[in-house]
């Protein structure tokens, strides 16, 4: 079973990687929706699987980090796409959340987002 907790944040960021005079080239900001998602089984007892506010606890340091800001200044964003944001947010979370397997950032305006299942090596490495 899988749960799951999405957020929103605003943030400012500009591209390095795009063509000089491409629009995403220049400082613009999107509204940006992330969903955590976190695999168990429910508690016999309790019928839980993880507690929403232990998964809220878990977002709210990286959502702060991430809203309101100019993503190229954080470490590690230096070129922010959806790609790295969710790499960026694995690496803040995997560790607090044991069962983590999913990672989707998007930019609804846009129609686009990435979904992210964590490093390819992570099974090798545990
Ligand atoms: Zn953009």
């Amino acid at each position: 079973m899988r749960i799951y907790k999405e957020f929103l944040f605003e943030a400012a960021h500009f591209l390095p990687s795009a063509p000089p005079g491409h629009p995403n080239a220049r400082l613009h900001g999107h509204s940006f929706r992330a969903r955590i998602t976190v695999d168990g089984q429910p508690d016999e007892e309790t019928g839980i699987v993880l507690h929403f506010d232990e998964l809220e606890a878990a977002v709210a340091e990286a959502r702060d980090a991430l809203d309101h800001r100019m993503l190229n200044e954080i470490e590690g964003l230096s070129a922010p796409t959806l790609e790295r944001i969710a790499m960026w947010l694995w690496d803040r979370l995997h560790n607090r959340l044991p069962g983590l397997v999913e990672i989707v950032v998007a930019r609804d305006s846009c129609h686009e987002g990435c979904v992210y299942y964590g490093p390819p090596l992570r099974l090798a490495a545990e």
